[in-house]
């Protein structure tokens, strides 16, 4: 399938997505994407509710410990990791970037906690600028689709960079995490009527059992 018809199908399924996490400042964003890592946005989204009544600057964050911060995340899995990512890199914001979150891959990927997949919905998300964040859904649908055979998530990055034009890419990540999501689920997806059947090496390998 052409770049351009895999463009227009997306647009067909989910033609304005939108991020499911609710944030009202970069800052927000990034602790709720830490948080979403192996968990859903619902959750996320009940957690932060509370947590940043109190704790929505990173200088607020840091006068937790990190015990307490994870109580207050707990209900998200992974509590001790994602307490320890969330106070690292909210030290790092205070300390080098003086509060503000930066904006680019290189000063987000030199905070402590902070990988290219979050530096990555970052830059889409809350800077608005050309970024394909790789988590699994993106992973597990691209290969579906046949536009990698990589599982290394940085290398899929790259492949779906060289695949897609740059001004989609944001917007396509969106699809594709939303589609992951909801349809092209990792057990039992919902193959009926999906325009990728043609294209599609789960759906090829299910036919021919
Ligand atoms: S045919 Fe099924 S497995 Fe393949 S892309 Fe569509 S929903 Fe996903």
């Amino acid at each position: 399938m052409l770049e351009k018809q895999i463009v227009e199908e997306f647009d067909k399924l989910i033609p304005e997505p939108k991020c499911e996490l609710n944030y009202k400042s970069p800052y927000e964003l990034l602790v709720a994407v830490i948080l979403s890592a192996q968990c859903t946005d619902k959750r996320v989204n009940e957690v932060t509710e509370n947590l940043f009544k109190t704790y929505n600057t990173p200088e607020k964050m840091i006068t937790l410990s990190q015990d307490k911060l994870g109580k207050l995340i707990y209900s998200c899995g992974f509590y001790n990791a994602k307490s320890k990512a969330i106070l690292e890199a909210s030290k790092d914001i205070v300390d080098k970037f003086s509060g503000q979150v930066p904006s680019t891959m290189e000063e987000l990927t030199s905070l402590r906690g902070v990988g290219r997949k979050t530096a990555n919905v970052m830059i889409s998300e809350a800077f608005k600028g050309d970024a394909f964040a790789v988590d699994t859904h993106v992973l597990r649908v691209s290969n579906r689709l046949g536009l990698t055979k990589n599982d290394n998530p940085d290398l899929v990055e790259q492949d779906l960079k060289k695949f897609f034009n740059q001004k989609n890419w944001s917007k396509l990540h969106y699809q594709m995490v939303l589609f992951g999501r909801y349809k092209c689920k990792a057990i039992k997806p919902d193959c009926a009527g999906c325009p990728f059947q043609k294209n599609c090496s789960y759906f090829a390998d299910k036919k021919g059992k």
